[in-house]
C-alpha cells in the first residue's frame, strides 16, 4: 500500500476513534439511561429504550475496537491484510470501512 493511502487511511480513522469517543460519553450521560423505573406503566418503554441505548452503544464499542485493531495494525506495518486468509483487504473496500478486518471474499463467507 502506498504511504499516501496508508495516511489518509489512518487520519480518517483517527477522526472516527474521536467521534465514536464521543459519541459513547454522550450515551452515558443520558439521564434515563441505567436508572430503575419507578413507575410501573414506564417499564416497558424505558426497558425498551435501555435495550436500544445498550445496542447502540454495543455498536460502537465494536466499531472502536475494529479502529483500535486498524490503527495498531497500520503501526505495526500490518494494515490492509485480511485476517482471515491473509490476502490484501484491498482499497476500495477500505475506503469504504477503513476499520475492515476482511476481505471482501472473507466477509461475503462469514
Ligand atoms: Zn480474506
Amino acid at each position: 500500500m502506498l504511504k499516501k493511502d496508508l495516511q489518509q487511511f489512518k487520519k480518517k480513522l483517527e477522526e472516527e476513534k474521536i467521534d465514536i469517543e464521543k459519541e459513547l460519553k454522550e450515551h452515558k450521560k443520558m439521564p434515563r439511561f441505567g436508572t430503575e423505573s419507578t413507575d410501573p406503566d414506564q417499564e416497558t418503554d424505558e426497558s425498551e429504550e435501555y435495550g436500544n441505548q445498550l445496542s447502540i452503544i454495543q455498536t460502537y464499542k465494536s466499531r472502536l475496537s475494529d479502529i483500535n485493531s486498524a490503527l495498531k495494525k497500520i503501526s505495526n506495518n500490518k494494515y490492509g491484510i485480511c485476517e482471515k486468509c491473509k490476502s490484501e483487504i484491498g482499497l476500495n473496500l477500505l475506503k469504504i470501512n477503513p476499520e475492515s478486518r476482511l476481505c471482501k471474499e472473507c466477509k461475503k463467507k462469514a
